[in-house]
């Protein structure tokens, strides 16, 4: 992704402590908490400008959304949207998902969602993919039992490699799609920002729902 440097960003999100968690000093939350009822958390790691949980947030009411975004310039667009929308059950994080047990309880989430995230194709940057091996004991970590990852890519690369990485970990697979637009569960389907380029473009969207079989 490129970066457009928006030097008024730390700020602004500092500025929005109700929709946006900044600092560490604020880490270990407890979200149910902060969000005032005992909806399932869903959560988008790599969450970039956030259009989609900005529009999930607006769909599922009964849901509470978090999204986890390492890049504060990128941040700042999906805080903006969301204080535009005011949707109460959405909020965001400024960090990295390789800090997520900083930020999570164990158990605490019910989905994961990953996004479009950075394909990563050299074999040297392997371990920066976030599905790779160590971000998915993380996620076994904050997931509770039968809480699910679902993730959608337009890389086939990185989709290949995510469905060797998941399955060796011993994680259970289902809902695969080579062509999201083209299927049934489509119907359902809420568009990220990059989802909306690649289509556009004509390229095929690729999607599965995996779940850790000790945890069903
Ligand atoms: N999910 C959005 C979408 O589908 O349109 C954004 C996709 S963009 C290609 C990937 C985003 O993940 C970028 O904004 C990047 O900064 C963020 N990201 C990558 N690695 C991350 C990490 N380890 N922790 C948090 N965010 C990360």
């Amino acid at each position: 992704m490129r970066l457009r440097h928006k030097p008024w960003a730390k700020d602004y999100l500092e500025n929005q402590p109700e929709y946006v968690l900044t600092s560490l000093a604020q880490k270990q939350q407890n979200w149910r908490e902060i969000f005032g009822n005992e909806n399932p958390l869903f959560v988008e790691v790599g969450t970039g400008k956030g259009q989609f949980l900005n529009e999930m947030s607006k769909l599922y009411s009964d849901v509470n959304f978090i999204g986890l975004e390492k890049f504060e310039s990128v941040l700042v667009t999906a805080v903006e949207r969301a204080v535009a929308g005011s949707s109460p059950n959405l909020k965001f994080i400024l960090g990295n998902a390789a800090d997520l047990l900083d930020y999570f309880h164990l158990g605490e989430i019910d989905r994961l969602y990953v996004n479009f995230t950075d394909p990563w194709p050299k074999k040297r940057h392997e371990k920066r993919r976030l599905t790779y091996s160590s971000f998915l004991a993380l996620y076994e970590k904050v997931l509770r039992p039968g809480g699910e990852i679902h993730l959608k890519t337009d890389n086939q690369g990185l989709f290949e490699y995510s469905i060797e990485s998941l399955s060796q970990y011993g994680l259970m697979l289902k809902n695969i799609s080579l062509d999201l637009h083209q299927e049934e569960q489509c119907a359902k389907n809420v568009m990220t920002e990059y989802e909306e380029k690649f289509t556009k473009k004509g390229q095929p969207i690729y999607r599965l729902e995996a779940a850790f079989p000790n945890k069903i």
